[in-house]
């Protein structure tokens, strides 16, 4: 195998069949493969004769490269291989068989020495062979996610050292610069483009890690990540992000995967106790939406409308992470910009032409309410005062917003009436509120169905789905179904639409606000008021065919499906000493699907919990009881082993912030003002089962 002459073996052989070709001394793998077919050629024979005619040359045999071991392959990266045309075929101990158009190559002979650990054993294929096995060898046709777990096996299996400690990789240069790994951080990136990932998470797992992208708000499985990866691979994506000269971490970096398609990226790492995860964000600065691109439908799109085009009032958005609320906020300001717009943010996220933006710096010394002020002294036609934390904040918003501004807020709370519930639990009076409050608008966003898979729902032969059972409880027809196709990357939608609550100060609405109301009475004056709930406006959405009803499911809470809770979920226990208010809740929870069990009084209550006899799956007690009140039920029910994780829930008539902190102390999962609204007893249930999870079909 050595290169004694001072020609190339191919030119040698050549030389013996009469033909002088030109040839450096050292060609690569592309020269050689041109070569080849002109020197068979020139020697008269075929190219499997040629192939045993180089063989004898070099003393060594011909490879059959329709058998290799995936193993094997799995020693030689990719790049290696490619780079030499070799290809793995089988391994013990420390030989190594290798198909090669090029025995003499000593680089190849020395990198596939540093990769396997073995020594190569040579055999000989022309590259006409060659270059088809090496594809199927590495590129599995299939699918990407193959290729992804072939380079991320490449990735772990590549022999470099990686020292870390408490997340802090120590990394030299050639290290991160290792193709494999730079191949995989840039796929991984770059496919989270194209799959319209908003953010790509790199997870860390005690036996495997793994990639995963939200897409549409739902995090995908991307691939499994051995520990090994999961360390090279966080260290080459903090080395884009942070490690080098002349990047702001702050700016964050872009990926780019073509002139029209570029992301900007911004990475944030947390340590946890099995390595480090990493969640990249991945977003378009400059794409600011529209508010119809947002895709509102029906009365609340007329309603929002309405409200942003009204010259002042407060206008509250509430939602929690990831519902549309930022979106929703920059679309707003965005359709405002011909007047004065100033916008006060933690960090912003996109840049809207025509307003102007404004960072909140709390090094500056001065607190958010103190910059808000400073903002207003500009004297602009609208404000975005971001989120309201504190009584300070909120009390500039409603002042602005009573002369004569129109100012644009934030509360991160789970619905609209909540959202008033917010402001009045920081200390603002609900009567002062409906003078300066114009509207809350509160998000959830859905899946829309993808338009180029969804099928026409069959309900003959799609009744035995989760879907036909959920639609049968809820009394809605769906009309499309989720499939799943490459476009929608399988998931079945593409896209997210949003269903909204829209509650508009109204002269009613401002007379209820008056009287002080608790969150039942404020959800019934404002549903009398005209505003749908977020279940009415995702329902109204199915029976359109935009989404469907498990997805409102998945976004809204668990929706027990009738004929299977009693079966699978143990009775609701329900204590009261009013029969009538009983019968009230009875009739709600038999509505959702549940078998219900009446106690008359809190000592009945206590003596069936611990009777035993019934698994139950509930329990509700009204926190007045004669005998034996709520609070002395719940205490007995967590004193003892077999009921200390029983869901229980408080009914109670007043309104005391005291009552409520005391009832979460003594270990109630959540409690109720009465009168019960239907909506609201429904979804604390749903919640309450959830996070002690029951499965409720
Ligand atoms: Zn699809």
């Amino acid at each position: 195998m050595s290169e004694s002459s001072p020609n190339h073996w191919l030119k040698d052989v050549a030389a013996h069949a009469g033909l002088d070709i030109a040839l450096p001394r050292r060609p690569d793998i592309a020269t050689l493969r041109q070569a080849w077919p002109a020197v068979a050629k020139a020697c008269k024979l075929p190219d499997a004769a040629f192939t045993k005619k180089v063989a004898g040359y070099f003393r060594i045999g011909v490879a059959d490269v329709g058998t290799y071991d995936p193993q094997a392959v799995k020693l030689i990266p990719e790049s290696v291989a490619r780079r030499y045309g070799v290809l793995p075929l089988s391994s013990t101990g420390d030989s190594l068989v290798i198909a090669t158009s090029d025995p003499a190559n000593r680089a190849a002979h020395r990198d596939i020495v540093a990769h396997s650990s073995r020594d190569p054993v040579f055999m000989m294929a022309s590259p006409a062979v060659l270059g088809p096995a090496l594809e199927r060898a590495y590129a599995p046709a299939r699918a990407p996610r193959n290729a992804l777990q072939t380079l991320v096996a490449q990735v772990a299996d590549t022999d470099f050292q990686v020292v870390t400690n408490q997340g802090q990789g120590l990394f030299t240069s050639f290290e991160l610069e290792d193709p494999a790994v730079v191949k995989l951080a840039d796929i991984v990136l770059k496919q989270g483009v194209r799959y319209r990932a908003t953010e790509v998470h790199i997870e860390p797992g005690a036996e495997a890690g793994r990639v995963r992208y939200r897409i549409d708000g739902v995090l995908q499985h991307v691939v499994d990540l051995p520990p090994t990866a999961h360390d090279r691979l966080v260290a080459r994506l903090k080395h884009l992000a942070l490690g080098q000269p002349g990047i702001n971490p702050e700016d964050g970096f872009e990926v780019t995967v073509s002139p029209e398609l570029s992301r900007r990226a911004h990475l944030l790492s947390t340590p946890t106790p099995d390595g480090e995860l990493v969640s990249i964000r991945l977003f378009d600065p400059h794409s600011v939406p529209t508010i119809d691109d947002l895709g509102f439908s029906g009365l609340e799109a007329r309603k929002i409308e309405q409200v942003l085009s009204r010259k002042e009032g407060l206008v509250l958005v509430t939602g929690p992470a990831r519902s549309g609320t930022t979106s929703f906020i920059y679309a707003a300001l965005a359709s405002l910009r011909h007047e004065s717009v100033i916008s006060l943010e933690g960090r912003p996220e996109l840049v809207v032409p025509g307003v102007t933006q404004i960072r909140y710096d709390a090094s500056k010394g001065l607190s958010f309410a103190e910059t808000l002020q400073h903002l207003l002294d500009r004297s602009p036609d609208v404000i975005h005062a971001g989120e309201i934390r504190d009584l300070p904040t909120a009390r500039i918003a409603l002042r602005t917003a009573v002369t004569g501004r129109k100012v644009l807020a934030t509360v991160h709370t789970s619905d609209a009436v909540s959202g008033i519930r917010r402001l009045v639990d920081m200390g603002l009076a609900p009567g002062r509120l409906g003078e300066s409050l114009h509207a809350v608008v509160s998000l959830r966003l859905v899946r829309r169905l993808c338009e180029k898979c969804a099928r026409p729902y069959d309900p003959g032969r799609d009744d035995k789905s989760r879907e036909a059972k959920l639609a049968s409880v809820l009394g809605v027809s769906p009309v499309k179904r989720a499939v799943g196709c490459k476009s929608c990357a399988g998931t079945g939608y593409r896209n997210q639409i949003p269903i909204p609550e829209v509650l508009v100060i109204t002269p009613e609405m401002k007379t209820a606000l008056g009287r002080n109301p608790n969150d039942a009475e404020l959800l019934r004056a404002a549903q009398a008021d005209g505003m749908r709930t977020f279940a009415e406006v995702g329902l109204e959405r199915v029976a359109k065919g935009e989404t469907t009803v498990e997805e409102l499911e998945r976004v809204l809470g668990v929706v027990p499906v009738r004929d299977e809770a009693a079966d699978e979920v143990g009775p609701v226990l329900i204590a009261d000493d009013s029969a009538e208010d009983r019968a009230i809740v009875a009739s709600i929870l038999s509505g959702m699907g549940f078998e219900v069990v009446e106690a008359p009084g809190g000592q009945s209550a206590k003596t069936m919990v611990e009777a035993g006899d019934d698994a139950y799956s509930l329990v509700l007690l009204d926190l007045y009881m004669d005998d034996l009140g709520g609070k002395d039920v719940l205490r007995a029910i967590r004193q003892r082993l077999t009921t200390q994780a029983l869901p229980v829930i408080i009914l109670t008539s007043s309104a005391n912030p005291r009552d409520e902190f005391e009832l979460l102390e003594a270990g109630a999962d959540d409690f109720l003002i009465k009168p019960v609204v239907p909506e609201r007893l429904e979804a604390r249930v749903r919640a309450v089962l959830r996070r002690g999870g029951v499965r409720v079909k």
